[in-house]
């Protein structure tokens, strides 16, 4: 069997095998919430109210409904893009125009972007104007909505293809091997420096195209974070409240920036919702992150991980299989770099998913740590209040399939979380 032909097999295979295991999670996820439907757990009686509950119950399986459909569409357009030939004939259609450089790379990269865009263009509606809008959370209006759009697809071009040219630059310019003169190093380089410098511009520059930040104003919200912070050794340049309730009821809090560049930033979604001792332990929560290394493990993790795939891009893209397999035939003419990138990100997600329930695993243990630290600068009982409020106030289901919650769950379950405030607390 020709490697073109394998790789066509394996890529089917992974796909549909993916498919298959998704489909089983969230149907098994349906079901077990909708069993739960009717009472609420034992250990939430006293504090969530039955229509809470079923909100709840409703809201997740709409979402996991809508899910499986987005799931099985976004299968069809990436069979579209590779086996089907869709990528190809953009490619063909492009290299007959602009013949073979970097404008044409850059073209297809763009094409490839705006097409991408427009085909999750209705279901981005769907989910917002009728799900959020059905359930209370959505508070943008159409008109907001377009602007955002808009604003988030010009940052992207002009932050998005300079850098992109310069990858692309050095696939041209640069060997790809031996691997201390590659292009691949060089280029993974200049992809984390990006990144990096992405975290430290986003807050100051990006965010506020977008949302309001006023400093925080409330004087003795201020100074019980102030002290917070203090004792916990945190310096912060500023607190700030941003108008979250602009688009969504959904609350949160983050903290962003680095060394002694850090901002404090609540939603005032959530200021309106919380008590100060409440927001105090939220806050104490994202310290936790902060104290036990969480961030920098995260970014150097995303490094690692970096480093592997544009190894493995290098790799690839000197194969003609890799190409063939996936359904392009490269115009060995031409420069093919764009279309290894897109072929890459792509074809990636389709073998990653089945590593990503370690991912989730690890972010949730991250969870319980900080939880824990929280616990130990504030108080359990005021962090327990605040998760609760905050799951009811994002309608997270309290039964959530545990399976599911393996797979795919970020942070624990609320009845996970608060089980463990309490025996930590008392321990
Ligand atoms: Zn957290």
């Amino acid at each position: 069997m020709s490697s073109s032909l394998l790789l066509t097999l394996v890529f089917a295979v992974a796909l549909v095998a993916g498919l298959l295991v998704k489909f089983w999670l969230a149907s098994r996820q349906i079901r077990h919430v909708a069993r739960h439907r009717d009472s609420v757990p034992v250990a939430f009686a006293k504090t969530v109210t039955l229509a809470a509950h079923q909100k709840a119950a409703d809201y997740t399986v709409t979402k996991a409904r809508f899910g499986l459909l987005e799931l099985a569409f976004g299968a069809a357009v990436l069979l579209g893009w590779t086996l089907l030939g869709g990528l190809h004939a953009l490619n063909q259609a492009l290299l007959s125009w602009l013949g073979g450089g970097m404008l044409q790379q850059l073209a297809l990269l763009a094409a490839f972007a705006l097409i991408g865009g427009l085909i999750d263009l209705p279901g981005a509606l769907y989910q917002t104007f009728v799900i959020e809008q059905r359930y209370g959370f959505n508070k943008m209006t159409l008109g907001l909505w377009l602007a955002d759009l808009a604003k988030s697809a010009l940052v992207g071009a002009v932050i998005g293809l300079p850098i992109v040219a310069l990858i692309l630059w050095l696939m041209g310019a640069l060997p790809s091997s031996p691997w201390w003169t590659s292009w691949w190093l060089v280029a993974w380089a200049v992809w984390m420096g990006f990144n990096l410098l992405l975290l430290v511009i986003y807050p100051t520059f990006i965010a506020p195209l977008f949302n309001k930040f006023k400093p925080l104003e409330d004087e003795t919200l201020r100074n019980r974070v102030t002290t917070l912070m203090q004792r916990c050794g945190f310096a912060a340049k500023g607190l700030f409240v941003m108008d979250g309730s602009k688009r969504s009821a959904h609350a949160n809090a983050y903290f962003t920036g680095f060394g002694a560049a850090k901002r404090v930033v609540f939603y005032d979604t959530l200021l309106s919702k919380l008590s100060p001792g409440e927001v105090d332990a939220v806050l104490a929560h994202e310290l936790g992150h902060f104290k036990h290394k969480h961030i920098i493990k995260r970014i150097a993790g995303m490094f690692a991980l970096s480093l592997a795939g544009f190894a493995l891009l290098g790799w690839l893209s000197t194969r003609v299989w890799f190409y063939t397999g996936l359904g392009v035939s490269p115009n060995m003419a031409a420069p093919n770099d764009a279309l290894a990138l897109l072929l890459f990100v792509l074809a990636a997600p389709v073998f990653s998913i089945f590593v990503s329930p370690l991912f989730a695993q690890l972010s949730r243990k991250h969870e319980f740590e900080a939880d824990a630290y929280a616990v130990a600068q504030t108080s359990g009982q005021d962090l327990s209040a605040a998760l609760l409020k905050l799951y009811e106030d994002n309608a997270s289901t309290l039964t959530p399939d545990p399976l599911f919650v393996k797979f795919y769950y970020s942070h624990p379950p609320a009845s996970e979380r608060l089980a463990r405030m309490i025996t930590g607390a008392s321990a």
